[in-house]
C-alpha cells in the first residue's frame, strides 16, 4: 500500500507540508494532472490556459521532475480529466492514502469532497502549503470578515504556519510508471523562467538589492527594474511559498532595517491571503455574475467591444498599452490590471467575467482566488466597502506615465473610429 501525492499549485521541495507528510510512507507516487478542458474556449472565447502560462508551467514541472529524480523519485504527468484520473488510480486498490496541498476554489473543493465520499477506505489528507496561515487559525466560521481590513486586523496576533523542511530523501516510487515525461526546451532568452530553482534565484536576487526599502513608493509604477517584487508567477504555481518570502523579508529587515516599504510587502501578501480564504468561504459565488455581494451589475456582453478591449483597440492609449503588454508577455503591473479592469466594467459596460476570463488565459501569474477576487472588487460585486472602483483613465495616465514611456513602449495608440458599429440600443441582451 502506498501514498498518492496529487500536486496542484505546490511545485516545490522547500517548505512543502504536503510533501513532508507524503514522505512518511514507504512508497510514494507523485502525480500532476494536466486537465485538457483548460485548453478549450468558453462562451466568451477565452481559454483557461493560454500559451504564456503553459510555457511557464511546463518549465516548473520540468524543474521539479529534475529535483525529484535527484532524490530517486518520479513526477508522473497524466493528461485528461483529473476526477477520472484519480478515480481510475484509486480503483486499482494500490493506494490507501491521497495527499495534497489545500485548495481554495469551489471546483477543487467539491472534487475532493466527492472523492472522499466515493473512497471511504482511503485516507484523504490536505495540508496548508499555499498560505501564510494554517486553516485552524482561520476561525471566522459563517461570518467571514466583510472587508480586507477586518480580515487583517482579526489575524493580527495569530502566528503564521511553521515552515516544512525540504526532504533529504523520499520513499521509492511505486513500481509502475504512469506516463508522459516532458521534454526539456530551452527557455527563450529574456523570458521569465519557471520552476523552484528560478523562483529561489529571483527571491535572493530581489532581496540582494535595496528595492524592498522603496517598494511602497514604486509599487504603482507600470514599468521599470524591480518596481514591485515580481514574486507572483512563482507564488501562483507554488514554486515559492508565501512563508518562504516572509522569512526572507524578515532576514532583509534584520540587516537593512524595517520601514513602511518592507512592511508593505507583507501587507500585499496579506491581500493574497485574504483572497484565498475569501474564495474558500464564498465558493461558486466567486465566479458568478452577481458576485459575493449578490448585486446585478448594469453590464452585458457585447463581442465587438470585448475584442477591442482584448486587442488593445479602445479609445484610451493607456488601456491599449496595458492590453498589448499583457498579450505579448503574460505580465501586467497591478496598476495596469486595475485600469484595464475598470475600463472594461465602467467605460465599456461589459460583463466583468469576460475580462476575468481573459486575464485567466493570459496571465502567467494567474491565481483563481486573486484574479476573480480582484475583478469582483473592481466590478462592485465583491468585498469592496466602496462598492467598486472607477479609475479616471486620463488622470491615471498623467500620474503614473507622465512622460508617456509606458504607452510608447507598448504602442498604446488611441482607436479613433466609433466604438461600436451597432447602436447601443440594438445590442443583444444577454
Ligand atoms: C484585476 C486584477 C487581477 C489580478 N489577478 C491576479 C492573479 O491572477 N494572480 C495574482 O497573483 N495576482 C493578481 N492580481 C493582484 C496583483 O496585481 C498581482 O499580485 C501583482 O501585480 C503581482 O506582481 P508582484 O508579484 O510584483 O506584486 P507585488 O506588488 O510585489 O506584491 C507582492 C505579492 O503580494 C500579492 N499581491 C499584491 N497585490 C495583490 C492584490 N491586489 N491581490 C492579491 N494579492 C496581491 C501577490 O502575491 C504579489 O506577488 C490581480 C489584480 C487585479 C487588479
Amino acid at each position: 500500500m502506498s501514498t498518492l501525492y496529487w500536486l496542484h499549485d505546490d511545485l516545490r521541495l522547500q517548505d512543502n507540508p504536503a510533501l513532508a507528510a507524503a514522505a512518511q510512507d514507504d512508497a510514494l507516487t507523485m502525480l500532476f494532472c494536466i486537465d485538457e478542458a483548460r485548453f478549450n474556449t468558453d462562451r466568451f472565447g477565452n481559454r483557461q490556459m493560454g500559451a504564456h502560462r503553459w510555457r511557464l508551467l511546463r518549465e516548473s514541472l520540468l524543474d521539479l521532475q529534475h529535483s525529484l529524480s535527484e532524490l530517486g523519485q518520479t513526477l508522473n504527468l497524466v493528461t485528461g480529466n483529473p476526477s477520472e484520473i484519480i478515480s481510475d488510480l484509486l480503483q486499482t486498490g494500490r493506494f490507501n492514502r491521497v495527499v495534497r496541498t489545500r485548495q481554495h476554489t469551489s471546483a477543487e473543493t467539491m472534487l475532493w469532497q466527492h472523492l472522499t465520499e466515493s473512497y471511504p477506505c482511503v485516507s484523504f489528507e490536505q495540508y496548508d502549503g499555499s498560505t501564510l496561515y494554517h486553516q485552524d487559525a482561520i476561525t471566522f466560521g459563517d461570518t467571514f470578515p466583510a472587508t480586507f481590513t477586518q480580515f487583517r486586523k482579526s489575524l493580527d496576533t495569530v502566528a503564521f504556519r511553521p515552515t516544512a523542511a525540504a526532504p533529504t530523501r523520499l520513499p521509492a516510487p511505486t513500481s509502475f510508471e504512469l506516463k508522459t515525461r516532458l521534454v526539456q526546451a530551452p527557455t527563450e532568452s529574456g523570458l521569465l523562467a519557471g520552476g523552484e530553482t528560478a523562483g529561489g534565484q529571483h527571491l535572493e536576487g530581489y532581496f540582494s538589492t535595496d528595492a524592498a526599502s522603496t517598494y511602497k513608493d514604486t509599487r504603482n509604477n507600470f514599468i521599470g527594474e524591480r518596481f514591485s517584487t515580481g514574486f507572483s508567477p512563482w507564488l501562483a504555481q507554488g514554486c515559492l511559498s508565501p512563508v518562504q518570502i516572509y522569512e526572507r523579508l524578515c532576514a532583509y529587515e534584520s540587516h537593512h532595517g524595517a520601514n513602511e516599504s518592507t512592511r508593505w510587502i507583507l501587507f500585499e501578501l496579506m491581500w493574497r491571503e485574504f483572497f484565498r480564504w475569501h474564495a474558500s468561504h464564498y465558493g461558486e459565488a466567486l465566479f458568478s455574475f452577481t458576485g459575493i455581494a449578490g448585486k446585478r451589475p448594469l453590464t452585458t456582453f457585447y463581442q465587438e467591444r470585448f475584442l477591442k478591449w482584448r486587442d488593445g483597440r479602445t479609445p484610451w492609449p493607456i488601456v491599449n498599452a496595458c492590453m498589448n503588454e499583457l498579450k505579448q508577455t503574460g505580465l501586467l503591473s497591478n496598476r495596469g490590471r486595475q485600469i484595464a479592469a475598470s475600463c472594461l466594467v465602467n467605460e465599456l459596460a461589459l460583463d466583468w467575467r469576460c475580462g476575468a476570463g481573459y486575464f485567466e488565459e493570459q496571465l502567467i501569474d494567474y491565481d483563481a482566488c486573486s484574479n476573480w477576487g480582484n475583478w469582483q472588487y473592481i466590478a462592485g460585486v465583491g468585498s469592496d466597502p466602496r462598492g467598486g472602483r472607477h479609475f479616471n483613465l486620463e488622470k491615471q495616465a498623467e500620474t503614473w506615465d507622465a512622460d508617456g514611456t509606458y504607452r510608447q513602449r507598448w504602442a498604446g495608440q488611441p482607436d479613433t473610429g466609433p466604438l461600436d458599429s451597432r447602436d447601443y440600443y440594438d445590442w443583444p441582451i444577454e
